[in-house]
């Protein structure tokens, strides 16, 4: 390839070419430093406004309540799934709502520090739905609700969110940034960066500050929220490269009008899409219309050869990283925020040569 592709992965995932222009012009000398940002010590004061400025534009974004930490950690959302009971679950009892593997995963790790229930799962259609959050049987006394907001692998969301006693507390690693939510709604949200927001490495946690004081006797002191948060993310050497590329990102995202206006086109996008898969032949989506991701868009022929036919012909064609998670086969389209409309408009053309060619 002797130019950039439309990249379709679900993570690490395309980044704007306007934040990786930016990052490439000044690489070599970090805005008059004479260094890159990955030479700069974290303690520098230049450094230093990038972790803030980065903290504030989450706010900004999202509404972040100021009672609420917004901070920047290590170790993927797969850690959080065991810093999330360790930082909260004092009674030992918290529910989890099991949507897809990584909600399943979660849940698991719930499992090592005491009694994660599961109060609901969807694995009897493949997650292809979310269970109805009003009916579920939520455990009194619980310290918190679990749920993965979209599920990257099947290609389903929550239409609206559990209501609940206990905190609710969301992995929105593959769509936070792409919808208006409400931040109070919600105890805790935290996110992987490396789908929506920036390279791997790192992970935000948006924390209600009242929820977070007394972590586990057992809980590490880097999984401590409150000695994160109280440490400006800067505990100790933080993933420096990772949060200027989610500061770049979220300034991006402003200049384009922030949440609301990312959504409009996330939702403009995804119609393209799967309006296109419904009315075509060939393909198929199989998740439940009112619970379709607008991230992760899965789809099948139904023929395995040519599944494996389709996503080969799409990568010579420029269009890369279609396969399909294994747990589900066939294709996956991940049109995340960084994905121009043009990509999907290239997308969709290809699967209709495909189709005739082929159908
Ligand atoms: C990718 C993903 C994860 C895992 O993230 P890591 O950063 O690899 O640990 C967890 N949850 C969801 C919803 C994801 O999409």
């Amino acid at each position: 390839m002797d130019k950039r592709v439309y990249n379709f992965a679900a993570g690490p995932s395309t980044l704007p070419l306007e934040v990786l222009t930016e990052a490439r012009d000044e690489f070599l000398n970090f805005r008059g430093t004479g260094m890159s940002v990955t030479e700069i010590s974290h303690r520098d004061k230049t450094y230093e406004e990038v972790v803030k400025d980065a903290e504030a534009l989450v706010r900004e974004l999202l509404n972040v309540p100021d009672d609420y930490c917004v901070i920047f950690v290590q170790g993927g959302a797969s850690t959080q799934f065991a810093a999330v009971p360790l930082n909260l679950m004092h009674s030992g009892k918290a529910d989890y709502i099991v949507t897809g593997n990584f909600a399943k995963k979660a849940w698991q790790e719930g499992q090592i520090y005491g009694e994660a229930k599961k109060i609901g799962d969807s694995s009897d259609k493949i997650y292809t739905y979310i269970p109805d959050v009003d009916s579920l049987g939520y455990t009194d006394g619980a310290d918190y609700v679990h749920i993965t907001s979209n599920n990257t692998i099947f290609g389903s969301r929550y239409d609206k969110f559990p209501v609940c006693k206990a905190p609710l507390v969301a992995d929105m690693s593959s769509e936070i940034f792409s919808r208006e939510i409400n931040v109070a709604d919600f105890g805790v949200i935290y996110a992987g960066a490396q789908k929506n927001l920036a390279p791997a490495g790192v992970t935000i946690v948006i924390a209600k500050r009242a929820l977070i004081g007394n972590p586990l006797k057992i809980c590490p002191t880097m999984l401590k929220w409150k000695v994160q948060d109280e440490n400006g993310s800067l505990y100790n050497t933080p993933p420096a490269f990772s949060i200027y590329m989610a500061d770049l990102v979220l300034r991006n995202l402003k200049k384009k009008g922030g949440v609301k206006a990312i959504n409009e086109i996330n939702v403009y996008k995804a119609g393209l899409l799967y309006d296109f898969i419904d009315n075509s032949k060939l393909y198929k989506n199989n998740v439940e219309k009112k619970y379709r991701s607008i991230m992760n868009v899965p789809f099948v022929t139904g023929s395995d050869e040519l599944d494996a036919k389709f996503v080969a012909e799409a990568k010579k064609a420029g269009l890369v990283s279609l396969k399909g998670h294994r747990l589900v086969g066939g294709m996956r389209a991940s049109i995340y925020n960084a994905m121009p409309v043009e990509g999907v408009q290239a997308l969709i053309a290809f699967m209709k040569k495909f189709e005739v060619e082929n159908g």
